[in-house]
């Protein structure tokens, strides 16, 4: 099967992490031989191209296929978000001077979460939601938000109406987009003159260094370096000139960019982002193909604390169904049993399977039923606030195992 770049349409020569065939990462199973039986798998692989630099997934998941449950995820759950939300606005509000008179626009605005804090400062402000049940939140938060989708026709339909923007946000979107040229190119479109586009992502930095390999999953498109940002983005009609790195998601980038014809000029910040994607290979082919070796020896790791476990008749639990554990669990080929069982808070998931793994989910409070001897965190990025609320597993001995980019014991 040949591949071209999602992005320029060069073909992809090199993989990335072939991390095999598995389930959407957000299906979870009803507990029933019926539904197990009906599971279906998908090829999940990612390829880096050449000319643009960007790493992608393979293949594009039927858009009826990701609508489901999954999509229930409102942001306003996350207090620590909410905070992220708030801090920028503060800050986006002092430097770019935002007063009664701008016009800010957030694409994949979900609840309204960080639009409100504009509306605190009345400065005028739309969203953008696919979503209509998170719009529907949102407008009752006096947040006026549209139903769509964004890319070059909402752009011109919003600019034939008179709208154009002074601040655009885009806060892990643009790794979900399967079609990122006609995304990125809306920007270029609803940006005023002297507008700025700010967009939030995931290192691929932090990614190849830490071996965040199951952030890799079918909805996650694109895996974004500045480099191959910077290369979109010049494609599209927008140039970047300032960058900040983030703590979300296990590392993120915060990329602010400007109409071509911007005046704007670059910072510090971005020449030393650009220097060490540099100094860790990410503009060589070579860096790419080396990865998935990687991944094996992590996997290798975790099989041998699992067999260890088994050996002593040491139990483990995982805590944490979210889409990355479902990817590492798969690609490490956990069976039901190896692990007993997981915990989420999230009540929609409690009573179901693991996609691909079959491993049932229970509610946190079934760890003081069943006292697990090893619970495995598998939302790393959360370490330390785990550890902190289930401190309570240290009463029968219990310890806590993180397997990312090595497994450790805590
Ligand atoms: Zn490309």
């Amino acid at each position: 099967m040949s591949y071209n770049c999602r992005f320029c349409s060069t073909p992809l020569k090199t993989v990335v992490a072939d991390l095999g065939s598995t389930p959407w990462s957000n299906s979870f199973l009803e507990p029933t031989e019926e539904a197990i039986a009906r599971e279906r798998a998908f090829p999940l692989k990612a390829m880096v191209c050449s000319e643009c630099l960007l790493v992608q997934t393979t293949e594009t998941v039927p858009a009826d296929e990701i609508f489901t449950d999954g999509y229930a995820y409102l942001s306003s759950f996350s207090s620590s978000w909410l905070d992220h939300a708030r801090r920028y606005t503060d800050a986006m509000t002092e430097r770019f001077r935002l007063d009664g008179t701008s016009q800010v626009v957030e694409i994949a605005s979900n609840d309204g979460y960080l639009l409100q804090y504009f509306v605190a400062k009345d400065i005028p402000v739309l969203g953008i939601e696919p979503a209509a049940n998170a719009a529907k939140i949102a407008e009752a938060r006096n947040v006026p938000t549209e139903v769509a989708f964004f890319g070059r026709k909402t752009a011109t339909d919003l600019v034939a109406r008179g709208i154009r923007a002074d601040l655009t946000a885009a806060n892990n979107v643009l790794a979900h987009v399967p079609d990122i040229a006609d995304f990125v190119a809306g920007f270029a479109i609803l940006l005023k003159p002297d507008g700025v586009a700010t967009f939030e992502f995931p290192h691929l930095l932090r990614l190849i260094e830490g071996v965040q390999f199951d952030t890799i999953y079918h909805e996650h498109y694109s895996y974004l370096s500045l480099a191959a940002v910077e290369r979109i983005f010049a494609a599209s009609g927008l140039k970047v000139f300032d960058v900040e790195e983030l703590p979300t998601h296990g590392g993120s980038l915060r990329v602010f960019a400007q109409p071509e014809t911007g005046t704007r000029s670059t910072t510090e910040n971005l020449e030393a982002i650009r220097a060490s994607e540099e100094a860790a290979g990410l503009t060589q082919m070579g860096t790419y193909a080396k990865f998935d070796t990687r991944i094996a020896a992590v996997c290798q790791g975790f099989r041998e604390f699992l067999a260890g476990a088994k050996s002593e008749g040491k139990t483990v639990a995982a805590y944490g169904a979210a889409a990355k554990g479902n990817t590492f669990l798969n690609v490490c080929g956990v069976k039901p049993g190896e692990i007993a069982f997981a915990v989420d808070r999230n009540d929609l998931k409690q009573g179901k399977l693991l996609p691909g793994t079959h491993i049932p989910v229970h509610a946190p409070s079934h760890l003081k039923v069943a006292k697990p001897d090893y619970l495995v965190i598998l939302p790393w990025n959360l370490t330390d606030e785990i550890v902190a609320d289930n401190a309570a597993i240290r009463a029968w001995g219990g310890r806590f195992v993180v397997a990312i980019p090595l497994v450790r014991i805590i």
